[in-house]
């Protein structure tokens, strides 16, 4: 029975390795051929501790792959008017391939207005209003977002490219993760239930789908119940928890029984979480390509 339920875990963390081993590949062939080094320039307003060690996280991600970073630390107080300053020059720069603002931002700052003063062609979380817009009318943009495009990914890893027809239900509608993913499923001919915190009777919905998505960050809430036998069920939330004196991360899925029904599943971590850095590696070596409009089949960019 164990070798039985370890086939059904998606190894999110193995499938993200073989694309940043892509990436790397990719930004070698760039330096030597072209003589460009791919460039991610963060931008972490105030000392917000997740998004501190989120940035810190990237920037390592980056240097591994010889993608060069750099955090641009800004105080809490800073005026919305300095950061779309900074946001212009970035844009400017032509060493700036990738530009990524770190969210949440606080009260005082329209995270809208400053995300979409990023030039989408560097836009690599691909949040600006151009590059979802494209997402929203089935046209490609861009950048897709890198949660979403790291799940449709790892859905076709184990579905086979052909997503067409399956009945999926997203749980949450977030700008960054529920929403374009939902169109993106749609995109893939899929046939999408979107939910959210006002969703009556979700349990008997998700029990009817043949994939259930969730990125909500609520530990354990779908149950083994809720899950069709053999369903496809991709985890993308991510909650701190303490137990004991170690701090472990937990998913929205009641991991432990819902594998027994699941047909696939992500784990928490080592799922979602890391095909969302390799995406927004890849997404980089992209805007790097875009930007200086070369087409090499010899640099992966899927
Ligand atoms: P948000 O808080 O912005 O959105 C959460 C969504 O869940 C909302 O749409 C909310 O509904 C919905 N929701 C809340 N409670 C329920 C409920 N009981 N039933 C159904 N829907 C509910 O979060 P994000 O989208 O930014 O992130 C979601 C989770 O994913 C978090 O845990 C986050 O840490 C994680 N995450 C993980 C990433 C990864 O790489 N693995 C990347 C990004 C996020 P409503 O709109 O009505 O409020």
């Amino acid at each position: 029975l164990g070798d039985k339920i370890n086939k059904k875990i998606i190894n999110g963390k193995k499938i993200a390795k073989d694309i940043k081993k892509n990436v790397g590949k990719g930004v070698l062939i760039l330096a030597e051929k072209y003589k460009i080094f791919p460039r991610l320039d963060m931008i972490l307003i105030g000392d917000n501790s997740e998004s501190t060690l989120y940035t810190r996280a990237k920037r390592k991600y980056a240097k591994k792959l010889g993608i060069k970073s750099k955090i641009h630390r800004l105080p809490a107080d800073i005026s919305e008017k300095q950061v779309l300053g900074l946001i212009d020059e970035l844009n400017d720069a032509p060493d700036t391939h990738g530009i990524l603002v770190q969210l949440p931002l606080s009260q005082h700052i329209s995270a809208q207005k400053v995300i979409d003063t990023i030039d989408p062609k560097k836009d690599v979380d691909g949040f600006t209003v151009y590059n979802m817009g494209n997402i929203f009318l089935g046209y490609k943009p861009y950048f897709y977002p890198c949660t979403p495009q790291g799940v449709i990914y790892l859905l076709k890893s184990v579905l086979g490219g052909d997503l067409s027809g399956l009945d999926v239900i997203m749980v949450g509608r977030s700008n960054i993760v529920g929403k374009p993913l939902s169109y993106m499923m749609i995109n893939e001919n899929m046939t999408v239930t979107v939910t959210h915190s006002y969703t009556k009777n979700l349990n008997e919905l998700c029990r009817e789908k043949d994939v259930i998505v969730s990125a909500v960050g609520n530990p354990g809430m779908i149950k083994a119940d809720w899950v069709k036998e053999g369903a496809v069920c991709i985890d993308i939330g991510i909650k701190r928890r303490d137990i004991g004196d170690k701090v472990h991360l937990v998913g929205d899925f009641d991991y432990e029984e819902v594998i027994k029904k699941a047909g696939f599943i992500t784990p928490v971590p080592g799922g979602v979480g890391p095909m969302t850095i390799a995406m927004l590696l890849l997404n980089t070596l992209k805007a790097a390509l875009i930007l200086n409009d070369i087409n090499d089949q010899d640099i992966m960019v899927y």
